[in-house]
């Protein structure tokens, strides 16, 4: 363990081994849990709150959280682990605010082909989670010649109708975070990143490279509020851009239009045509070891679907999958905040089956790089969802006193070396 958030840090550096409090790395882990799940639930809570969305009771958690994490005020690993789980309701309730409010302020969402590359006119390129700013843009540039596209995990506003339907949003260019410094460098226009997950810039696109409000990068410029003139005004100076052509990409499959569908799919199950169902998604990285779920994914038998969500997406959408009744067998939720479309369509159909979600035909298969996949899992293990795989590395701020609680408790396992194996115990 390592602490330094007191004056008896030892050596005036930090605490390892045991704290001179008394903390041991168990309660230190909790501690760290439950501050990442917090950090992860702000981010939601952020966007939520700029649409008009905020919640008493989870601002009072939020507070209280924190309030535990304190020197000398929480040793005890039962009451942590449940302020940890905690930590994972609230979270589902602002995931569920965050959805009411994008599905107010942008519309019902709906499946759509979204089109990859760009076109010979001045471009902005929007990376990032904020679905607002991308709404502010495309009312700043409305009438002008240029256009917008998405980035990363910006994708999935192409369902919303305000959004995907607006002149300017042009289309979609590039995948995960870990490659943005290749794709800015060659995508030749401005570039505006609302939230995380940025990479230091290269020089080549720094001076055309804008944030929004936390967000900031040095030697890009930083906008504190929703005018982005300065963007449009620099996209304008860039001049056109290169006509790529790189195909389409289908988005919408939100929860409302997955369980649209229910009827059909109870049916399937009954027939056997439907087997199971796999979530595959959440948070890309740089690691070798991700090759696991891109590998998972395509191993996948032709009588299942794929759900996906989050920049993980990316990782295993190069891949045709064909169609189960009707439907791409790869279904892309949305953002890693959509996780809340795969527990309504989980929970949607363990209803209709009368049974269970942890009874489903059901495989959760979640990758995992930052707080907000911290702040999912939490409301996963919260809602009771067991037997979940997470990788492709353990949590390092959950020892292995920790992970075996959670392990006992909810089954919850690391990822292994051989998907094939892996997803054939999951289909036994
Ligand atoms: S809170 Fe405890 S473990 Fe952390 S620095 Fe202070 S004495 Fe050390
Ligand atoms: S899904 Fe996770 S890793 Fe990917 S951009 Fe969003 S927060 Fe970052």
């Amino acid at each position: 363990m390592f602490c330094n958030q007191c004056e008896q840090a030892e050596d005036g550096k930090g605490c390892t081994g045991i704290g001179l409090c008394g903390k041991d790395e168990d309660v230190q882990g909790l501690q760290e849990t439950l501050l990442y799940g917090l950090k992860g639930m702000a981010a939601y809570a952020h966007h939520a709150r700029r649409l008009g969305r905020t919640d008493e009771a989870v601002n009072a958690f939020m507070e209280e959280a924190l309030f535990a994490t304190m020197t000398n005020v929480n040793f005890d690993v039962p009451s942590l682990l449940d302020l940890a789980l905690q930590c994972g309701k609230h979270n589902l309730k602002v995931m569920e605010m965050l959805d009411e409010a994008h599905v107010a302020r942008f519309g019902r969402p709906r499946v759509t082909q979204v089109a990859v590359g760009t076109r010979p006119q001045p471009g902005i390129l929007v990376s990032g989670h904020d679905l607002l700013d991308l709404a502010n843009l495309l009312e700043q540039v409305e009438g002008t010649d240029v256009l917008v596209y998405t980035h990363g995990e910006m994708l999935p506003g192409h369902m919303y109708p305000a959004l995907g339907d607006h002149p300017n949003l042009a289309g979609h260019f590039g995948g995960a975070w870990q490659l943005q410094r290749k794709e800015f460098d060659s995508f030749g226009g401005a570039i505006l990143v609302t939230t995380n997950c940025i990479q230091e810039a290269r020089d080549s696109y720094r001076d055309r490279m804008f944030s929004t409000r936390v967000t900031a990068i040095p030697g890009a410029t930083r906008l504190a509020g929703d005018d982005f003139s300065a963007v449009i005004a620099r996209a304008k100076a860039l001049g056109p851009l290169p006509q790529r052509d790189f195909g389409r990409i289908p988005v919408g499959f939100h929860h409302d239009v997955v369980l649209g569908a229910a009827p059909a799919l109870l049916e399937a199950v009954k027939a056997g045509q439907l087997t199971h169902v796999f979530l595959i998604g959440g948070c890309d990285g740089h690691e070798p070891g991700r090759n696991y779920f891109s590998e998972y994914a395509r191993l996948t038998p032709p009588s299942t679907f794929v759900l996906t969500l989050g920049c993980g997406k990316f990782r295993i959408m190069d891949h045709d999958y064909g169609t189960l009744l009707g439907l791409p067998r790869l279904l892309d939720m949305g953002q890693c905040n959509n996780a809340y479309s795969a527990i309504k369509v989980a929970a949607g159909l363990a209803q209709a089956l009368g049974c269970g979600v942890n009874d489903l035909p059901l495989t959760i298969v979640l990758s995992w790089f930052e707080q907000k996949a911290v702040a999912v899992l939490l409301s996963l293990l919260h809602l009771g969802v067991k037997n979940i795989a997470v990788g492709p590395n353990p949590p390092a701020f959950l020892t292995p006193n920790l992970f075996k609680v959670l392990q006992d408790a909810y089954g919850l396992k690391l990822t292994g070396e051989d998907p094939k194996a892996d997803l054939a115990a999951a289909l036994a």
